[in-house]
């Protein structure tokens, strides 16, 4: 449902994407992970055009990202992404915020948009947090609620870039388990992190970038148990 093919991004003469074709399918869950710098955050960018690639082509579902005919608004009401920092709207209670999208960009009705946001709430285990300001809630909390905004938008795929790397220790489970449901219900994810837990147990696939090129990738258990370059080899005997 994803393909990508050659894609290449520089920022001036830095070439950070070089020549990356990776397939995703549908309920897929990819994960990358690989040293800082490697072109991680660029490339989940470059997947909803927050990054304009200069080569290369994205089709998501067949259309192609690239082709200056395909409307990229409509494209990106299609995936979600859910950031290191959650973004909330600090003047908007908890259901506002997850209202908003819905209501603005998908017309559905305020009564519409608040009965899904309560079923997200309820999924995410924050139902009690409805009329609650964004600076009432933990970072774990904050995170949950960022979830269920993307996901009100009932996008076909989320996109996660280092979703627990801001959290306090305590607050790392929640956030997973709550993606980790998510995968369980067939969502088609690609989520960069750092937590090989997650990645060896929920991904079906894991990408290992270094200097912008995908290295190596394989089954959590072929790239953790049995990796071939001896990059990612230095990588993991670093971070496992
Ligand atoms: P991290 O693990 O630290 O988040 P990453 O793998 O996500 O790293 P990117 O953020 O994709 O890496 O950055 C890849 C390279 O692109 C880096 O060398 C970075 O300095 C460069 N880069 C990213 N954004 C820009 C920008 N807007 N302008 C210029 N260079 C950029
Ligand atoms: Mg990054």
């Amino acid at each position: 449902m994803i393909s990508v093919k050659n894609l290449h991004k520089a920022y001036g003469s830095h070439v950070v994407l070089s020549d990356i074709s990776v397939d995703i399918k549908t309920s897929e869950v990819v994960v990358v992970i690989g040293p800082s710098g490697s072109g991680k955050s660029t490339f989940l960018r470059c997947l909803n055009l927050l990054e304009q690639p200069q080569g290369g082509d994205i089709l998501i579902e067949g259309v192609n990202l690239m082709d200056k005919k395909t409307k990229i608004n409509e494209v990106r009401t299609e995936v979600g992404m859910v950031f290191q920092q959650f973004n909330l709207f600090p003047h908007k209670k908890v259901i506002e915020n997850i209202m908003l999208a819905p209501v603005q960009v998908r017309k559905w009705t305020e009564e519409r948009a608040r009965q899904k946001g309560m079923e997200l709430l309820h999924k995410v285990g924050l139902a009690e947090k409805a009329e609650a300001y964004p600076s009432s809630l933990s970072g774990g909390q904050s995170q949950r609620v960022a979830i269920a905004r993307a996901l009100a938008m009932e996008p076909k795929i989320m996109l996660f870039d280092e979703p627990t790397s801001a959290l306090d220790p305590e607050m790392v489970g929640e956030v997973l388990a709550v993606m980790k449901d998510l995968a369980g219900e067939g969502m088609t994810m690609v989520v960069v992190t750092h937590e090989m837990g997650f990645a060896r147990e929920v991904g079906d696939r894991v990408l290992f970038m270094e200097q912008g090129v995908v290295v190596e990738q394989g089954t959590p258990a072929e790239l953790f148990g049995n990796p071939q370059h001896m990059r990612t080899q230095e990588f993991l005997s670093k971070v496992l």
